[in-house]
């Protein structure tokens, strides 16, 4: 007879923290790195849940950040994060400076039940990221794609420059493989020659444009820094989007969301 474990006990045994190995660094962009960590109790996650990354110096000094998982559920036994090395940051000028592969590192997750999307719960949906707010929303793209759905779903990535571009090889390709999934930049300081999409902030013209094709059915998950996050967050509803159907994750200094 199977023994359904109390979810407090679950819960418990899923947020142990977890020595685990650097398997793969890549180099995204000029300050940006994507980490594969091996994860020995590896458990499937959602997209959009994080996991916490702690380091402890010598003396005992700990520092604790979170980091949202990059890689899609089906990407087994490992996760993936994508860190933006901040000038004075603690903890993201360590593990850009200092890690590498074969290194350890302490983790515990997945984390979160809010800002999540499992292709059972549909669509249409909206995305908008700023920065490496695009992390949690990648992750719903890889789920999107590797689970077949074909959910109506737009990105609305605003970034730096072309080159401040996360994952830009991988979105064209996600934009263009028939899904119904399209990729709209923006870019708010500077653009390439040619450039012939969005080139400033976010605004509520950007955002009715990006929106309409969707209608009003649609659910948004906005994630960036807090300003943009709030701006968007308000502009949709200002747009007819109920409240509900708006989740919004803000990569807030020292991890407060
Ligand atoms: C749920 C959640 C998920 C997150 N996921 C990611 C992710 O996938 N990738 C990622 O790169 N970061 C992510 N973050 C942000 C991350 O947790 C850290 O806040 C960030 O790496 C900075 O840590 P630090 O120790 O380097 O900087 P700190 O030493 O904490 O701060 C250094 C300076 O930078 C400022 N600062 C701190 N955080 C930010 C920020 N996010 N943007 C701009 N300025 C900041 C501080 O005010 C301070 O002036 C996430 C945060 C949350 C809450």
């Amino acid at each position: 007879m199977a023994i359904e474990l109390p979810r407090a006990v679950t819960r418990r045994r899923i947020l142990e923290w977890q020595i685990c190995t650097v398997v793969k660094v890549k180099q995204e962009t000029n300050t940006v790195k994507t980490f594969t960590l091996e994860v020995p109790k590896w458990v499937p996650h959602q997209a959009g849940q994080h996991y916490d990354v702690r380091l402890t110096a010598p003396d005992g000094y700990q520092a604790q950040r979170s980091y949202s998982i990059a890689s899609g559920p089906e990407q087994k036994g490992v996760i993936e994060l994508t860190i933006e090395r901040l000038v004075e940051g603690e903890v993201s000028t360590y593990l850009h400076d200092v890690l590498i592969v074969g290194d350890q590192v302490e983790l515990r997750g997945p984390i979160g039940g809010y800002f999540v999307w499992e292709a059972a719960m549909g669509g249409p949906l909206l995305l908008v990221a700023g920065g490496s707010g695009i992390v949690p929303l990648m992750a719903m793209l890889r789920h999107r794609q590797a689970s077949g759905s074909q959910v109506p779903a737009r990105l609305l990535y605003s970034s730096r420059t072309y080159e401040d571009i996360i994952y830009r090889a991988e979105l064209d390709q996600l934009h263009h493989d028939g899904s119904g999934m399209e990729v709209i930049h923006t870019l708010t300081r500077g653009r390439p020659l040619g450039w012939n999409s969005y080139h400033r902030r976010i605004d509520l013209q950007m955002l009715e444009e990006v929106i309409r094709p969707l209608g009003n059915g649609l659910i948004a998950y906005v994630c960036g820094p807090t300003a943009l996050v709030e701006g968007v967050a308000n502009g949709l509803v200002v747009l007819g989007i109920a409240a509900e159907r708006v989740r919004t994750e803000r990569f807030g200094p020292t991890g407060v969301t």
